[in-house]
């Protein structure tokens, strides 16, 4: 099966608009020239995304600059109203954001997103057509106990419920074990390619072989330049999130040059 990888930076709480900017202009003139056969995504803050959208529309003179889709960190579940500090989906879209990251380790653990408020994002994503990059992984005591399969197979039922096979095709996985974001410690290559072979199996269970063969699964998780390689040759891993090391415009484009794997 022929699955894209995408590389999305999620830069969490930095880069307010200027530097978006800065990034950007680097990033992109570090890209000029470069052919990847993978999709890259940057979802910043929300304040910065009016500026990346406007950078890369506006670069039309830089090859590829067009082929960077916008992602967001998160959405309301709700359409509009008395929600405040919230963002709705159709104010995304305004922003020619393509995707969403939702049911990520900090909204769920510092901000108590539970798996039905992930599911109501997800569906209210897909009203607005959005595609959500749906993270799911274990924390590091669930992995020690053996609840590893578990815990995956709880979010992937409790975040996909309802979830339509259509709506699935446009949804991005990313396996994200908790206690590898952001540490500084990889999950081994073995690791990483179990779990995703396990989410993979746990789709075909609910959606059938098609749709778990198509589906992309990202792979998160202090990925970096030096382990990028290895992470994304898995034959289950189609890309990866990238926070911290996606900071920086070299790091972020060494780990999709050293991860796409007929990059030029
Ligand atoms: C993340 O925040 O999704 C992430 C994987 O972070 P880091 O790459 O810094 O571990």
């Amino acid at each position: 099966m022929n699955r894209k990888p995408i590389f999305a930076a999620n830069w969490k709480m930095n880069k307010g608009p200027s530097e978006t900017e800065d990034f950007v202009k680097s990033f992109l003139s570090k890209l000029q020239g470069s052919n990847f056969n993978s999709e890259i995504v940057i979802a910043p803050p929300f304040v910065s995304l009016a500026k990346l959208a406007d950078l890369l529309h506006t670069a039309t003179a830089v090859q590829n600059a067009h082929a960077i889709q916008i992602a967001a960190q998160n959405c309301s579940q709700y359409d509009a109203g008395a929600y405040t500090g919230e963002v709705s989906v159709l104010m995304l879209r305004e922003f020619f954001v393509h995707y969403v990251i939702l049911g990520h380790s900090e909204r769920r653990a510092i901000f108590g997103e539970t798996d039905e408020i992930i599911n109501a994002k997800i569906k209210k994503a897909r009203e607005a057509n959005l595609k959500p990059i749906f993270c799911i992984g274990e924390t590091l005591a669930e992995r020690e106990a053996g609840n590893l399969e578990s815990v995956l197979r709880t979010q992937i039922t409790g975040g996909l419920k309802d979830i339509s096979e259509k709506d699935l095709a446009e949804i991005v996985i990313a396996y994200e074990p908790v206690w590898a974001i952001g540490t500084g410690v990889t999950a081994t290559s073995e690791q990483a390619q179990d779990a995703h072979a396990f989410v993979r199996s746990v789709i075909a269970e609910l959606y059938g072989a098609d749709a778990a063969a198509k589906i992309r699964v990202q792979y998160g998780g202090s990925v970096k330049p030096g382990n990028a390689a290895e992470l994304m040759a898995c034959p289950d891993i189609d890309g990866a999130l990238i926070g911290g090391a996606a900071l920086e415009p070299q790091s972020f484009l060494d780990i999709i040059k050293n991860g796409t794997p007929s990059a030029e």
